[in-house]
């Protein structure tokens, strides 16, 4: 019989993203709700290894639902990969009482909860807190629709300059193994390629396409690149196109960690409140070793090992409109 949670731990951990906050918040806000006992770790897994954990009342989450960032702040925490450091940071949960575990990030976030409520007798619930989208059991990530926002207004912005000079920009988002802001983003700014990790880049074809708009004086040339294509990143699919095109009028924006900052999208804010809400009725549930998520509209659960093992799929239908509407 599993024994019943009446002290919770929330942490952000691994990269950023916008809406982590309000995540919080919603966590909380809910566990107070339920007469839980709340606690905020700092850091992600170093604040539970190093014993900076504090508790958390409702006004400790006043005023952050709008603000991008997290308060509780996160890391990476090599220590954490290690049996010893897991061992520190059980013993600090237990001397405080803390008998459930939320934790917000992603993949390798939750690869670390995975094994931590193997070893220990801690119930973990995983919330995906990512701008990159590269989860399974889940439509949206938390943070992704901002960062595509913020991407597809720099865009915007400059096609507006491509367009006065008749210019080519190679513009490199990000995702390091996930093409989500790249193809999203490229396809609302309406960029004629889009060049992403899960597909293998084929840049003759890249360069024949541009070679055939020179032609129809098709002026206005978006390539949008996500930074952990095959190809090697904006700055390399420029340097490839110059040596074969030299006379080509090109620029290289990499648009970097403006993406991972400002305040959250409706969509963002919504997913966080929803995921955090539902974190902290998972726990009470009894569940262990679930990812919250969103599928359809409905709270879906995927275990744990399922989430960081498989990645959502890219169609072919995808790219086919990319092609169709960019010509
Ligand atoms: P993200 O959660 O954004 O994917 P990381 O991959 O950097 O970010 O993972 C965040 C943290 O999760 C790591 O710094 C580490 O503390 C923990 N972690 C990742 N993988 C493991 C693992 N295999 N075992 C234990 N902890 C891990």
């Amino acid at each position: 019989m599993q024994k019943k949670v009446t002290k919770i731990g929330v942490l952000t951990s691994g990269g950023d993203a916008p809406g982590m906050n309000a995540c919080i918040r919603a966590v909380v806000r809910t566990g107070l709700y339920h007469d839980l006992e709340v606690f905020g770790i700092i850091r992600g897994y170093s604040g539970m290894i190093e014993d900076d954990i504090i508790p958390m009342n409702s006004r400790s989450v006043a005023n952050i639902i709008q603000r991008g960032g997290t308060i509780l702040k996160t890391a990476r925490c090599p220590e954490f990969m290690t049996p010893e450091g897991r061992k520190k940071a059980y013993n600090n949960l237990k001397k405080r009482g803390i008998n459930g575990l939320i934790i917000i990030g992603g993949d390798g976030s939750f690869r670390g909860a995975q094994i931590f409520s193997h070893e220990y007798d801690i119930p973990c619930i995983g919330i995906p807190g990512t701008i990159d989208k590269d989860i399974a059991g889940t439509d949206f990530t938390i943070g992704f629709d901002t960062a595509v926002n913020t991407a597809i207004d720099a865009i915007d912005k400059i096609r507006d300059t491509a367009d006065a000079h008749d210019r080519l920009f190679i513009i490199e988002v990000m995702g390091r193994d996930a093409g989500y802001i790249a193809l999203h983003s490229g396809i609302s700014t309406g960029a004629e390629h889009i060049l992403i990790p899960e597909r293998k880049t084929d840049m003759e074809s890249l360069l024949r396409s541009l070679h055939e708009k020179e032609k129809r004086q098709k002026l206005v040339n978006l390539v949008v690149v996500a930074e952990g294509d095959d190809f090697g990143g904006g700055n390399e699919v420029a340097k490839t196109i110059k040596e074969r095109m030299p006379n080509v009028d090109m620029r290289v924006v990499i648009l970097g960690h403006i993406q991972r900052g400002g305040s959250p999208t409706c969509l963002d804010r919504l997913l966080a409140s929803r995921m955090g809400y539902s974190a902290v009725e998972c726990l009470i549930e009894g569940r262990n070793n679930v990812m919250v998520g969103i599928m359809n509209n409905k709270m879906h659960y995927t275990p744990l090992d399922n989430a960081v093992k498989a990645k959502q799929k890219i169609s072919d239908e995808w790219m086919k409109i990319v092609k169709i509407l960019a010509s």
